[in-house]
């Protein structure tokens, strides 16, 4: 089976290699030619831990290649998966236009039987909208099916959560394209579930509203243990020891963010709203984690007072450690704030400071540093966003020396506050 791989981001690119290392035949392509002259050189165009090596094998195997020609991928593959962009719009909806002018190029292109599989993340009733735009368009009467295979990585561990899934979700509407998927996907047969083309898309995003509802509800509760004596680590892991509750999403910080929570809690709503159904829960999950950053530049006034003149150090950008992905960070809402406010920022991020420059620009205001300790040299406050392991086990004596004022405003609670405040910092964190 030859399969056909739209639109390689992160999902796509893990999708392509993943599949490989399945064993399939893979092509991927993308409307940005960098990112498949890249692959093609064996270089993975974003940053995940263990993808470029399967690229790399895979490229010399021979049974993973890139192309810039889309029709051509579509003619000659088999099945189909599709994994491009779905944005947020301003009303909350999901952008499919990407999705829709694909399906388009697969009807024009359509020359045998082929499966179009949704793996971006898209609205129940999508798979009706793509028959429809396939039949509208398709030049040669073959036959198709339309499945929905949500994907559920998580950037930073992609690679591997693709590799050894919990569960793969298979929404299909005929034997011929279960059949097919579960083909694929045989290796992973015990975690197979079959649903309705609408279940599986509805999956996705309940999936990713709850995970949300539960970052927002201890970081609500986190409020709570900032005006008692209360301590929000040990309130999540005393609700975590309980199985229905689990320990995992109950870690109070500045909140969620990247292409995903976001954009999917928004496009809930709005479906929810289309289809009559009032999903205010969800706003509510929206509006906690909004708000997180405005508490969080709070604590930092409330250490500083005057933020203009301030320099202020930055330690991490990515919207999660180990990826360089910075789509809706809560940096960016804490940067644009500090510089609103006249604060000088010194930045570091492990891997997402490439990306942040084209956001941030560098500036008399705005100093990119090549380590933590560069950053925080002769600053009056510093401030953790991300929580990458590098800021884990840095040497704080150091860090205190170099800094003009020893202010530690942590965000995401990865120091223990008496180890810290005995080295002498003044420390805030969240919730406790
Ligand atoms: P991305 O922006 O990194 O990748 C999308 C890719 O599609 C881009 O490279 C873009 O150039 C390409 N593209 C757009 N239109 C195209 C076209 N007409 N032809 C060929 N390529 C085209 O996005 P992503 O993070 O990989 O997310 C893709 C989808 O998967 C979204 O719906 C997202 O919600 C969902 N998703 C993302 C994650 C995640 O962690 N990033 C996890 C699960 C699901």
């Amino acid at each position: 089976m030859k399969i056909g791989i739209i639109g390689t981001g992160y999902v796509g690119m893990v999708t392509a290699v993943g599949l490989a290392e399945l064993g399939h035949n893979v092509t991927g392509t993308d409307i940005v030619p960098e990112k498949i002259d890249k692959a093609n050189q064996g270089i993975a165009p974003i940053y995940e831990p263990g993808l470029e090596e399967l690229l790399k094998k895979h490229l010399k195997a021979g049974n993973l290649t890139f192309s810039h020609d889309l029709d051509c991928t579509i003619s000659s593959t088999d099945v189909l998966f599709v994994s491009v962009n779905t944005p947020q719009q301003e009303d909350g909806s999901a952008d499919m236009s990407f999705v829709e002018s694909v399906s388009r190029r697969i009807a024009e292109n359509l020359n045998n039987y082929k499966l179009i599989v949704e793996k971006s993340t898209v609205p129940v009733k999508t798979s009706s909208w793509i028959k429809r735009i396939i039949c509208l368009y398709k030049k040669q009467d073959y036959e198709f099916d339309v499945a929905s295979n949500p994907e559920f990585l998580r950037e930073g561990s992609a690679v591997k959560d693709f590799l050894e899934p919990e569960r793969i979700i298979i929404g299909v509407e005929t034997d011929k394209a279960r059949d097919i998927l579960t083909k694929i996907y045989k290796k992973f047969q015990d975690r197979i579930l079959v649903t309705n083309i609408d279940t599986a898309e509805l999956i996705k995003h309940a999936s990713n509203s709850f995970l949300a509802m539960k970052i927002s509800f201890i970081n609500l509760i986190s409020d709570l243990c900032e005006k008692t004596d209360a301590d929000v680590e040990l309130v999540a892991k005393g609700m975590g020891l309980d199985t229905r509750i689990g320990k995992q999403f109950l870690k109070a910080g500045i909140g969620y963010g990247g292409s995903c929570f976001p954009k999917d809690v928004r496009a809930l709503v709005k479906i929810g709203e289309d289809l009559g159904v009032d999903l205010n829960l969800l706003k509510e999950v929206d509006k906690v984690n909004i708000s997180r950053v405005k508490k969080f530049v709070d604590k930092v006034k409330k250490a500083l007072w005057i933020l203009k003149g301030k320099k202020i150090a930055v330690l991490g950008l990515a919207f999660k450690p180990e990826t360089d992905d910075i789509r809706n960070a809560p940096s960016i809402s804490v940067i644009h704030t500090l510089q609103s406010e006249g604060a000088q920022l010194f930045l570091y991020d492990p891997k997402a400071m490439d990306n942040m420059k084209r956001v941030v620009p560098e500036s008399d205001k705005v100093v990119y540093a090549e380590s933590p300790y560069e950053a925080v040299k002769d600053t009056n406050a510093l401030l953790i966003i991300t929580e990458w392991d590098e800021f884990r086990c840095l040497d704080l004596k150091k860090i205190k020396e170099l800094m003009a004022n020893p202010i530690l405003i942590d965000g995401r609670n990865i120091y223990a506050p008496e180890e810290v405040r005995k080295l002498g910092f003044e420390y805030y964190s969240i919730g406790r």
